[in-house]
């Protein structure tokens, strides 16, 4: 199984990711959690991305495309994978086709989370509060001010990716907005699982 996960951030595509991957078997690739991996190790890459994930807006396409050309092509991700938070640009979501042809994969399902944004910034400060009561740290562009940058940067950038996808019938459209099983639910239900 070959999914991509699309919705803005704090859709909830992180954890519904979780819960694929226990259903499927199959890896979650979060181009962010990668790139965080990056910034914290100190990595050329994460040189370059710190600043602008600071800020909310989106690293390179060529860097982000890079690190997915990477990490498809390792042992676990050759049965199947979830991209989380990647394409979100459609030069990502081109280049995303032209490696799957390269490597004879096939994508099978592109699962969208519609959600109402007035309501997300209420669930990212939720989110930060809860993290924070856990003892976890918060992540610093779960600040309510960047997370309205994120959000401006995906209906600049990324609104238009699950069009791109619309024609090729494997475009699945979720309630987001459902509590986390029926979230969950809906989505197995798409996928036949
Ligand atoms: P996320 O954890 O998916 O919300 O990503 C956190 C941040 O990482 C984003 O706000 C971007 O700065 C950066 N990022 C993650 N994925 C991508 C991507 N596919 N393209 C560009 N920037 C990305």
């Amino acid at each position: 199984m070959r999914l991509i996960l699309l919705g803005p951030p704090g859709a909830g595509k992180g954890t519904q990711a979780t819960r694929l991957v226990e259903t499927f078997g199959i890896p979650q690739l979060s181009t962010g959690d990668m790139l965080r991996a990056a910034v914290a190790a100190g990595t050329p890459i994460g040189l370059k991305a710190k600043a602008v994930m600071e800020s909310g807006g989106l690293v390179s396409d060529d860097i982000v495309i890079g690190i997915v050309a990477d990490r498809i092509e390792e042992a676990d991700a050759k049965k199947g994978f979830i991209l989380d938070g990647f394409p979100r640009t459609v030069a990502q979501a081109e280049a995303l086709d032209v490696m799957l042809k390269d490597k004879g994969m096939v994508l099978d399902a592109v699962v969208e989370l519609e959600v109402d944004q007035a309501a997300l910034v209420h669930r990212i400060v939720n989110r930060a509060e809860e993290a924070k009561a856990a003892g976890q740290p918060v992540r610093k562009d779960d600040d309510p001010e960047v997370f309205k940058t994120r959000l401006e940067s995906y209906n600049r950038d990324t609104a238009i990716v699950a069009p791109y996808y619309k024609g090729t019938g494997k475009l699945k459209k979720i309630d987001g907005m459902q509590q986390i099983d029926a979230v969950t639910a809906a989505i197995n239900a798409v996928l036949g699982a």
